[in-house]
């Protein structure tokens, strides 16, 4: 028969908690769409929470593309538990904290139209088989971020590492990898998945029409980052490095002058 190998959460619980998370702290909630998944007639709605939006800086933060990589996604509570901790009054956060719902009840990489979703072009932005990224771009096509991430992992990794799309190194990207690097090690190779590598860390300016990249492209994120925590590391770890990522980012944006 069939086993869930990577993890035994599922999306009505991780967002039920979000939302009883949300109501407790004033958060906002809005519907941004749904995906169909016509095979078992089932619909997921899909979600974007926002905290502080009349904040003069805007922070977007994405997990769960991907729905075996669940340590993004279950950063998000954290955040919402803590609010004091990781949001910032000066700064608007837009968090879509499961972009892929049916991959993530499916225990797998692709959603239920056996579709990558880390793809926004024209192309993905017409298709029937795209309609969580559809929902996504319709929702903040207009906006323009200060930073944003998207919390991603490599199941078969044991060290950190992430792409940035800056040609001048900013030295946020430097503190992300130095930060990890106190939780597990971090990935030196000279190529990762064909892409080039800093050999600390990072791979730079690999234009893969991701979402984050996509958003630096267009200029609607002045930072962006793909960050990928190591799924061979303990789960708590995990999200402990994308906390204080959030941390980082955070001080970043504020840190910065306006304009
Ligand atoms: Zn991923």
């Amino acid at each position: 028969m069939f086993e869930k190998k990577h993890h035994n959460y599922s999306y009505a619980l991780v967002i039920s908690e979000l939302i009883t998370l949300a109501h407790r702290h004033n958060f906002s909630i809005k519907k941004i769409g749904e995906e169909r998944f016509e095979h078992i007639g089932m619909t997921y709605p899909l979600y974007r929470f926002t905290v502080n939006p009349r904040a003069p800086k805007k922070f977007c933060i994405i997990a769960g593309v991907h729905g075996y990589e669940i340590a993004g996604p279950l950063t998000i509570p954290h955040l919402f538990e803590f609010p004091k901790k990781y949001f910032n009054k000066e700064i608007a956060y837009y968090i879509y904290p499961i972009l892929n719902p049916t991959s993530f009840d499916l225990d797998r990489r692709m959603d239920d139209d056996n579709r990558d979703l880390n793809c926004l072009n024209r192309r993905t932005l017409k298709s029937r088989n795209y309609r969580e990224i559809q929902a996504f771009y319709n929702d903040i096509k207009k906006m323009r971020f200060d930073a944003l991430i998207s919390m991603h992992e490599d199941l078969d990794e044991k060290n950190f590492y992430a792409y940035v799309f800056e040609r001048e190194k900013n030295p946020v990207y430097r503190r992300i990898v130095r930060s990890a690097s106190r939780f597990t090690g971090v990935e030196t190779k000279k190529s990762i998945y064909q892409s080039p590598s800093d050999g600390h860390g990072l791979v730079i300016n690999v234009h893969d029409q991701a979402i984050e990249d996509r958003f630096f492209c267009m200029k609607q994120a002045k930072t962006s980052l793909t960050s990928e925590t190591p799924g061979k590391l303990d789960i708590g770890l995990r999200i402990k490095i994308n906390l204080e990522n959030i941390k980082i980012i955070n001080r970043s944006i504020l840190s910065r002058r306006s304009g």
